[in-house]
């Protein structure tokens, strides 16, 4: 079985990008910027800033995050974005989710210019994926196709399932994997029979919140099997699939940790130059 590493391959890919701006700042006197907005103080979200930051600076991005109190209004969130918009040294834009209940999540992230936004969940971008066309793609599923495609260049044809249908993983995974020409089956909680869904797939993208729900039965000899999952568990952090079942069957599988989630900071830094690029030319 291959052992998927993402904490590799987004090793290399923040070391392409730290190249990647090196010569940005050389060649324009520029260097790319995220501005990261952060309401509240939950502590999953304070974590996740904090190492979205740490990885800009590591690249070489300008990185700013704003912190707001939990009661702060919804128009000063969105007057803010509206000045980030406009402000050139700013390459994207990323409000930290979840938000406060009095803040509405659609308009803020309809309130995020599409061409700075860098998670892309502006409704233009999405409408743009499942387009076909060029488009910001959501930072966790563009780290699972980049490990699906390093390990399996061809995908035209394979029987595709993915586990979820959420706006940040199911569904843009779902896009992608049907442009590279998969038969994808998208399932939720309403799926009748998993299982046999599963057991039909060449390629598994699990993205649930329910630890180890995929197991060993469950899954096609040779399949490749990525693991979105983060729960926290008694046992520690485990993914959605149930890691040593699985890994006697798969062809390749990632670990939770170390796998996807080095792979979704790795894409945020991409998506900010793409969008420094983009708005520079
Ligand atoms: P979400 O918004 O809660 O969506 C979960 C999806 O799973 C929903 O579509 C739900 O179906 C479906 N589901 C629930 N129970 C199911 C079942 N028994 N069988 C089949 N489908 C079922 O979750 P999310 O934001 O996509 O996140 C999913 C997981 O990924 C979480 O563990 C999260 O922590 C993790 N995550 C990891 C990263 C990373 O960087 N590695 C990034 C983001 C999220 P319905 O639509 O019918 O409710």
């Amino acid at each position: 079985m291959i052992l998927i590493d993402g904490k590799k391959e987004a090793a290399e890919i923040r070391e392409k990008l730290k190249k990647e701006v090196s010569q940005i700042k050389k060649e324009k006197n520029q260097v790319p910027g995220l501005t990261v907005i952060l309401i509240g103080d939950l502590a999953p979200s304070q974590i996740y800033v904090r190492m979205k930051e740490k990885a800009a600076i590591e690249v070489g991005l300008k990185s700013e995050i704003i912190k707001y109190p939990d009661s702060i209004d919804e128009k000063s969130v969105l007057d803010k974005i509206s000045e980030l918009n406009k402000d050139n040294s700013v390459s994207g834009i990323l409000v930290q989710l979840p938000l406060p209940k009095h803040i509405d999540k659609k308009k803020v992230i309809g309130t995020i210019s599409p061409n700075k936004d860098v998670d892309g969940f502006h409704p233009h971008n999405v409408g743009n994926l499942s387009s076909g066309y060029e488009s910001i793609v959501p930072c966790t599923p563009l780290g699972c196709y980049l490990l699906i495609k390093k390990y399996e260049k061809n995908l035209s044809g394979k029987k595709a399932v993915v586990i979820g249908r959420s706006n940040l993983n199911g569904k843009p995974m779902t896009q992608l994997l049907l442009k590279e020409n998969c038969t994808v089956t998208i399932t939720h909680s309403k799926t009748k029979d998993l299982k046999s869904e599963c057991l039909k797939a060449d390629i598994i993208v699990a993205a649930v919140g329910i630890p180890e729900l995929v197991k060993g039965d469950w899954v096609k000899k040779d399949s490749i099997v990525i693991d979105v999952g983060i729960n926290k568990t008694d046992k520690g952090i485990v993914g959605d699939v149930a890691f040593d079942e699985v890994s006697k069957v798969a062809k390749a599988l990632t670990p939770v940790p170390g796998g996807v989630g080095p792979m979704t900071i790795a894409c945020l830094l991409k998506n900010t130059i793409n969008c420094f690029k983009k708005i520079y030319n």
